[in-house]
């Protein structure tokens, strides 16, 4: 391993769960951190620790100067980026790169590809992957979006090219609300990415969300991980998620599986990667790709036994893959709950001290998270405070874990998520499978 030092740009859980890779394999860590997270559980555990800036993500876990100097003091041989955050930034990637050090990431040129919706479509297409119907690229003009939403047929969705965490789309209804959704989309694209750029979309009535993951060595071998199924989602946020799919016989899997492996392997992708599908009556609806680790991989490191941090370090190391398509082997079922410090009603964010704190355990019991008593959970970033991911032999067995170990759970001092997840896994809709990425808001709206 030539990579002996690593550098963690990024805070919170996914900032521990990698320390933990690396330490396992003998790499020492430098944690870099705002001035808000002097005090978290990683700053704590690395080996080296550099304050990179105040609260505001920009001027810190953001701010690319300090992360290479704090790259260069402490002698660092790698970055990861982690997920958020400068995790899809193509440019950072090559500003690592440039300063010799190991980016554990895909290549840039296929984040900046991925990384722009239209182009991202464009790509999949070409490499064979089914898309939703829709525009053939950008929209410019109104005359031209009226007459393809005319051939795609209403509803049809507008989306920014730049777009990202379920911001910038809008559904469209009829010929009549065309005009002034697009501009809107426009605008607000514009707004939050500085892009204007939209595109359309046939709108799915009720699909469920499906995606794969996927591993590459960057010269041209690749394998899949199977899928995950993320369709409980709130304002296009995920919730709770699960592998396998319910709804996925393994010959589905084995199909769909080599489909997106061969297309990986075609860019000789590098690293990680998330190739996401919209599922509707049985057949698969590319959306888009991500470069990164996702908040969801341990449900898939519960299914398969693999490490997949420890596997991106690898690849950046120059390794090839440590597994081969054959020798992967789904075992079990494995669901994770997002718990977030915000109220699970009416999901308000609720950041401040955990006055008392005590994480699940047991058998195939797994907790990702930061927190411990008195830590102070600061109200500048993402309310995700942790994740409890539980597996079993059978996808009834997992959820009878799952309530177990939710109930096993404190989180004193602050509001959580948990009782919401208690509720949604008494539901009978819930435990047959049968949902789809509408069914939780409908769910939230009959209980309110
Ligand atoms: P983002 O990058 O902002 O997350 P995605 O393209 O991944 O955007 O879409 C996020 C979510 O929006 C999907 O999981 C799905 O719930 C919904 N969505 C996106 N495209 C469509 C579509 N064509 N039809 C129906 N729902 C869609």
């Amino acid at each position: 391993m030539a990579i002996k030092r690593l550098l963690i740009a990024n805070r919170g859980e996914i900032a521990l769960r990698i320390h933990r890779a690396a330490h396992e394999m003998g790499i020492e860590t430098v944690a870099v951190h705002s001035t808000a997270d002097a005090d978290a559980m990683h700053v704590r555990l690395a080996d080296h620790a550099v304050c990179i800036g105040p609260p505001a993500a920009k001027d810190s876990y953001l701010n690319v100067a300090a992360i290479i100097s704090a790259a260069e003091i402490t002698q660092a041989d790698a970055v990861h980026p982690g997920y958020g955050f400068l995790s899809e930034n193509a440019r950072f990637a090559e500003i690592v790169e440039a300063h010799g050090l190991k980016w554990v990431g895909p290549k840039p040129e296929h984040i900046r590809t991925m990384g722009d919706k239209v182009e991202a479509k464009r790509t999949a297409g070409a490499l064979g992957l089914p898309l939703v119907p829709g525009s053939d690229g950008a929209i410019e003009d109104f005359d031209e979006a009226r007459a393809l939403a005319e051939t795609i047929g209403y509803p049809v969705i507008i989306k920014a090219a730049s777009g990202g965490g379920g911001r910038g789309m809008k559904v469209v209804n009829s010929a009549d609300e065309l005009e002034s959704q697009m501009g809107q989309a426009r605008s607000e694209a514009k707004a939050a990415f500085g892009d204007a750029t939209v595109y359309m979309e046939k709108y799915l009535g009720n699909p469920r969300h499906i995606e794969f993951q996927v591993f590459g060595d960057g010269n041209g071998e690749a394998v899949h991980l199977g899928e995950r199924d993320c369709s409980l989602q709130r304002r296009h946020q995920k919730v709770l998620e699960e592998a396998p799919s319910p709804v996925i016989t393994p010959e589905e899997r084995d199909r769909m599986g080599g489909i997106v492996s061969k297309a990986m392997a075609d860019m000789a992708y590098r690293g990680a990667g998330t190739i996401e599908f919209l599922w509707e009556n049985g057949e698969f609806y590319f959306i888009e790709m991500n470069t990164r680790l996702q908040v969801e991989h341990p449900v898939t490191e519960a299914i398969t036994g693999v490490d997949l941090v420890r596997e991106q370090i690898r690849i950046a190391d120059g390794q090839p893959l440590s597994f081969k398509q054959h020798e992967i082997e789904f075992k079990g079922h494995a669901i994770e709950c997002r718990i977030n410090a915000e109220d699970p009603w009416n999901f308000t964010p609720s950041p401040g001290q955990v006055t008392g704190y005590h994480a699940a355990g047991g058998m195939n019991v797994r907790v990702d998270s930061g927190l411990y008593a008195g830590y102070r959970i600061p109200p500048y970033y993402d309310s995700m405070i942790g994740k409890l991911i539980v597996s079993g032999r059978s996808r009834n067995g997992a959820i009878m874990r799952l309530k177990r170990a939710l109930g096993e759970m404190v989180i004193d001092g602050v509001k959580t998520s948990i009782p919401l997840h208690q509720a949604l896994l008494e539901d009978p809709e819930f435990n047959s499978g049968d949902y789809t990425i509408k069914w939780l808001e409908d769910w939230l709206a009959k209980r309110a």
